[in-house]
């Protein structure tokens, strides 16, 4: 899949850059994790990297193993901290117009707090 141009103005830059608030709920130097504005469940957590990375696509093949790990480990970190290891939680991170990706900067979604529907609608 061609990877776009990273768009400097997304929203997700604006809330990284202190332009835009949310509500914050862990930050470390390789991630920032805030509450998603249209919560689709009890908790609705979006982790995204510090640096600029359009999707899933772009962060694999572009961002250093030391970023790799220390996102991955971040998220981990943030649904153990948010109590969803038990009974569990679902990761998701849309990649592209099919998955219908809004925000043009990597992002997981964390969801939990209930027991969650089917997957694909
Ligand atoms: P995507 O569809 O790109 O995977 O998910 C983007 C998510 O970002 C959506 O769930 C949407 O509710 C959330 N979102 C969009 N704009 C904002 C915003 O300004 N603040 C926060 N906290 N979440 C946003």
């Amino acid at each position: 899949m061609a990877v776009s141009a990273y768009d400097p103005e997304n929203i997700f830059a604006k809330i990284l850059r202190g332009e835009i608030p949310c509500k914050k709920v862990f930050e470390n130097e390789w991630a920032l994790a805030f509450h998603d504005i249209g919560s689709k469940a009890p908790v609705h957590v979006l982790v995204i990297p510090k640096k600029p990375y359009v999707s899933f696509v772009d962060f694999s093949a572009r961002a250093s193993e030391d970023e790799i790990t220390g996102f991955t480990r971040t998220v981990g970190h943030v649904a153990t901290a948010l109590g969803l290891d038990e009974p569990g939680y679902r990761l998701i991170s849309n990649v592209g117009p099919d998955s219908g990706q809004e925000v043009p900067h990597f992002h997981v979604h964390l969801l939990g707090g209930r027991r969650l529907g089917a997957l694909v609608s």
